[in-house]
């Protein structure tokens, strides 16, 4: 799957992009040695999907590997449940509904399109607040966006990268002890 564009980083590129190439760096190494707790709640609850202890239904898939051509993304998706086409992306705790967020939706949506499922509708799930967050299938304009932002990750340069360190972002970031 090589030059496939992992469909966790796009939230990632727009936190910072200068994070998807730490990422990059530690990949191979233990992640319980640089992730924080809210980081580790999120990926064991994600482990259940993986091992697929949501649901035994048939028409529920979970932690399906997806992948699309036209936009080279590659991941998994979270839930989708084939009978109603709800495809739900469910995160630890949702404060705000980020534009990441939304993209790592859309992706997933365009994957399955893709490889023939039909996706009627799209969902945030918050986990601890057991609160949903229902996103508009993406229109012409918004897959126009979402083309163009995937084209600026394609395109991106690290060392043209002159980011200079955001207080708020860094503080709040996984790799601000390797960031130099
Ligand atoms: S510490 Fe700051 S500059 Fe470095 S990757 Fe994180 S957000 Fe980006």
């Amino acid at each position: 799957m090589e030059g496939y564009l992992k469909i966790s980083f796009l939230n990632d590129f727009i936190f910072c992009p200068k994070s998807i190439y730490l990422h990059n760096i530690y990949d191979n190494f233990n992640a319980y040695a640089f992730n924080e707790t809210p980081q580790i709640v999120g990926e064991l609850k994600h482990k259940n999907i993986d091992q697929s202890s949501y649901s035994t239904r048939k028409d529920i898939l979970q932690g399906l590997p997806i992948y699309s051509e036209k936009f080279k993304l590659a991941g998994k998706l979270d839930i989708f449940d084939k009978k109603k086409g709800s495809l739900i992306e469910r995160k630890t705790k949702v404060k705000k509904v980020f534009t990441g967020y939304k993209y790592q939706l859309y992706a997933q949506y365009f994957c399955l399109k893709e490889m023939g499922f039909n996706v009627k509708s799209l969902c945030i799930y918050s986990l601890e607040d057991n609160k949903k967050y229902k996103i508009k299938l993406p229109d012409k304009k918004e897959t126009k966006k979402f083309t163009n932002f995937i084209k600026k990750i394609e395109n991106f340069e690290p060392s043209s990268c002159r980011l200079i360190k955001n207080k708020d972002k860094c503080a709040n970031c996984i790799y601000a002890s390797l960031c130099f």
